[in-house]
């Protein structure tokens, strides 16, 4: 058995109530041997982290629930010198609160920066995938239960075969094999806005062509002389602008890693 949790970005609102009911279940609740009380500020084992894409006016913002990824190789536990970090059999890691000396060297071999130290108790800290609950009857973590949205699928792999399949996982390059999978996860724009200096007014209808490495994008400006290609990997760019009455215009190069708003482009009249 092996269980694995699916993050869906395109579902995910920033409501943050699942970091909430993390918090709810964890702080101050000792869930011994499971976990000891996680403290009131500090830490967060499961985090909405909010990214920001592009530059004001034409920003996008996204947002991805973070929490412990269960590593298949998880790095935390083959660093602990006091042997206090588990793999269970349904995959789930686990700090022993008894056995942990609060070395941090787990929070030091964590690649994604789960691992909270607890100073007051002198323990390592992070997602116990509610483990606590799951041996009690209760079906699902209380991050998943609280999303609104249904955000956050957690189950055994082989009933989310189809919702694993094409997902990514948090830096891949780690190697230490995640088992919690991001569905949807945005892609980056590149978007601006065309006008005529001479009579200061936007530019409609201009045919835009994007491409990078023989794959082409088009879009035309829409009424607020804007354009828009969505959903591109990183790069680097080259946009060629045709507008009836104006030269041509080439742009190159645009190096796109993270969203790029080329601002207010000015067009010259033939
Ligand atoms: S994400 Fe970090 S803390 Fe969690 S299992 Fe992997 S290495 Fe360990
Ligand atoms: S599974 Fe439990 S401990 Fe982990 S993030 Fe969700 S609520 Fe918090
Ligand atoms: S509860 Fe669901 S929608 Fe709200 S922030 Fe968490 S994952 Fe996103």
């Amino acid at each position: 058995m092996a269980i694995a949790f699916v993050i869906d970005a395109s579902k995910c609102n920033g409501c943050y109530n699942c970091q909430l009911a993390c918090k709810d279940e964890h702080v101050g609740n000792d869930w011994t041997p499971y976990a000891a009380p996680q403290p009131e500020i500090g830490q967060f084992w499961m985090r909405v982290e909010e990214q920001v894409m592009g530059t004001i006016p034409k920003v996008r913002i996204h947002y991805l629930p973070r929490l412990c990824n269960h590593c298949e190789k998880a790095a935390c536990m083959e660093s602990c010198p006091a042997g206090a970090i588990h793999r269970r059999e349904d995959g789930l890691v686990l700090i022993d609160p008894g056995k942990c000396t609060g070395c941090g060297a787990c929070r030091d071999a964590c690649p994604y920066g789960v691992i909270y130290m607890n100073a007051e108790l002198h323990v390592a800290q992070k997602c116990t995938g509610c483990a606590h609950l799951l041996d009690h009857g209760s079906k699902m973590p209380r991050c998943v239960e609280a999303c609104p949205t249904e955000a956050i699928l957690f189950g055994e792999e082989k009933d989310l075969i189809d919702e694993i399949e094409g997902a990514q996982v948090w830096k891949p390059d780690t190697g230490l094999h995640p088992r919690v999978f991001y569905r949807n996860l945005p892609g980056t724009f590149i978007a601006g806005t065309l006008y005529d200096p001479e009579e200061k007014l936007i530019v409609e209808g201009a045919r835009c062509l994007l491409s990078n490495g023989g794959k082409n994008w088009e879009a035309v400006t829409d009424s607020f002389g804007d354009f828009w290609f969505r959903d591109l990997p990183a790069g680097i760019y080259e946009l060629l602008i045709q507008a009836k009455g104006f030269a041509p215009k080439r742009i190159y190069p645009i190096r796109n890693k993270n969203s790029i708003n080329l601002g207010d482009i000015p067009l010259e009249r033939e």
